[in-house]
Parts: structure tokens; sequence; C-alpha cells
């Protein structure tokens, strides 16, 4: 750690991951530790499908402003939770908070409005909107899978000056502007992916979350996400990432929470996580491959 690093960035191990942000210097690395500054706070949040317990959270915060990585083996109950506290999926059980406001209960899109969204791939019927329109749809309705685009033009003529500004901005910041009136179908995959982000960002959250948004990224696009990613969380925004990449993980979040089996096993820096045993062995049980080690499989 050095001395004249300044105060607001967080600080690198000498292996290169990264140790906790100034706001959360001090929080030790247990499963279910409070934050200083909670955005989300969730309690005894479960989820069963048949005799299978996908999700089984007792306690779990995540720190304003942060980057939060949830990690683990597949299976392990990361997408059911996102689903779970952003209103896609119901809960058996337990309470969230967001802000300090009660969610459980609350429609996904009502849960959008008051500032968490998460993103949503493209499905085919969004192939055959353009990419300005996927954008603008993001501020009609976080499930807009469900209307048809029929429906929704009309609508948009009606008022959306101001929702087309705002989605040409968003364009402009994910450079995506010379794609605006091309067929989202005709995007590569890393196109689609800063598209996602675009239109979660048309409601102006206050987190994000986003569901492993490198997945069929190539390389160079990755590096341009990330760099998206980090300029919301600088500019304020809190992300929570469920991602698969050790490296993407180590190198780009503040915080980074481990799941197995529905529950967290493991939270900590990254640099705390990279060298936890609960975590390695939750990766070396699954057969997975461990942080910093070779891939056993391709995905
Ligand atoms: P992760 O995102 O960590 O890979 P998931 O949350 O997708 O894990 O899945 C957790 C567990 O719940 C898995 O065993 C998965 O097969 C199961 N599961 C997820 N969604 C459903 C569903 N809709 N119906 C039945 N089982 C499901
Ligand atoms: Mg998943």
């Amino acid at each position: 750690m050095s001395a004249d690093a300044p105060a607001d960035r967080p600080i690198r191990h000498e292996s290169g991951r990264r140790l906790a942000p100034p706001s959360l210097a001090g929080v030790p690395p247990e499963p279910g530790v409070a934050k200083p500054d909670p955005i989300l706070v969730a309690d005894h949040v479960s989820r069963r499908f048949g005799g299978l317990r996908a999700v089984d959270v007792d306690h779990l915060e995540v720190q304003r402003g942060t980057i939060t990585a949830l990690i683990g083996p597949n299976g392990a109950g990361k997408s059911t939770f996102f689903n779970l506290v952003s209103g896609f999926d119901k809960a058996d059980t337990g309470t969230w908070s967001f802000e300090g406001r009660p969610l459980q209960g609350m429609s996904a899109n009502r849960i959008a409005r008051v500032g968490m969204v998460r993103t949503f791939q493209l499905t085919k019927a969004l192939m055959r909107l353009t990419t300005l329109e996927n954008v603008m749809l993001g501020a009609t309705d976080q499930v807009g899978e469900r209307f048809l685009p029929a429906i929704l033009r009309p609508l948009w003529r009606s008022q959306e000056r101001e929702i087309e500004a705002r989605a040409d901005e968003l364009l402009e910041r994910f450079k995506l502007t010379h794609m605006r009136d091309e067929f989202a179908g005709t995007m590569s995959g890393g196109q689609r992916k800063l598209l996602e982000m675009a239109r979660a960002m048309m409601v102006q959250p206050s987190m994000i979350m986003l569901d492993e948004p490198m997945a069929g990224v190539n390389p160079a696009l990755t590096q341009s996400l990330l760099g998206h990613i980090e300029r919301l969380r600088d500019e304020g925004t809190t992300i929570v990432l469920v991602e698969h990449d050790m490296d993407v993980v180590m190198g780009v979040s503040d915080w980074v929470i481990c799941f197995a089996e529905g529950r967290v096993i493991a939270e900590g820096c990254p640099q705390d996580i990279g060298t936890n045993d609960a975590v390695i062995d939750a990766y070396l049980g699954s057969r997975r491959s461990l942080p910093h080690e070779p891939e056993e499989t391709t995905r």
C-alpha cells in the first residue's frame, strides 16, 4: 500500500488485487457483514424451486457507490437473487430495502422507478427495433418485451422529445450513435451489452444490476465495458455485477460477495476473497477454475 495514493481511489495489493476502497476500509471480510452506508439491505431472502433451495440469504448489504461483484459457482443462486430483489421473481420469505425503503412485494416496474434496475438481454422482438427505440423503451417499461412496438410507437410520438434527447445522450455516452437507426439485431455481442446498459440507464437509476455483462464479448470490448462500469461508479451509481471471469472481478470490484448453494459464504475486498478458503472450496467443489489459475473448462 503506498502512502501517496489519492484518498478517494481504491488501492491495489502488490498481488495486483484491489484492497477495499476508503468507504469500506475496516469492514471485516465476513459473510453478511454490515456496511457503513448500505444502499441495499436484504434479510432472510429465500426461494425454492421444488425441493431445491436456490436462494437462502440470511443477510446481505451492498455499500452505496461501489462496484460489488457477486461470484460463485454455476447454480449458486446469483441470478435468482437478482430476480428476487429486482421484483422479477417472488421470494418465498424475506424482506429487503433499497435506500431505506422496503421493496418486497413491489413490481419490477416500481422498483425500477425507485432507482434500482437490472439489465436484460435483447430478445428477438427487441432485435427488430432500432437501437434508439430500444434505449427509449428503457424509459417506458423495464419489462418492455411484454409490449408490442406497434403500441409503443404512437405513445412515444405523443410525449417523447425529451425521452429521445435523453436516449441520444446515452447513445453518445456508450458510443452507439452510429448505430442509432440500425436494427438492434445487427449489433455485435459487445454492442448489445452496451445497449442493455444504456437502456437500463434511462430511468436514471441509483443502482444498476448487471448479470454477466461480459458474456460473449470480445476482449477489446470487455475493456471498454469495464471502463463504462467504472465511470458510472465514479459518477455515484452503485453497481452490482454477476461475473465469472475472476480477472475481471479482481480488477474492477470494490467488494466481492461469494454465493454457494444459495447462501453467502464469503465476502471481502478482492484481495481478501482471492485467498479465502471457503471461496476456493466452493469453486473446487464445483470443479470450476480457481481465481488466477488456468481455465479447466471453456464456457
Ligand atoms: P447462478 O446464476 O448462480 O448460476 P441461478 O440463480 O440461475 O444460479 O440458479 C440457482 C439454482 O436454481 C440452480 O440450481 C438452477 O437450476 C435453479 N433454478 C433457477 N431458476 C429456476 C427455475 N425457474 N425453475 C427451476 N429451477 C431454477
Ligand atoms: Mg446466473
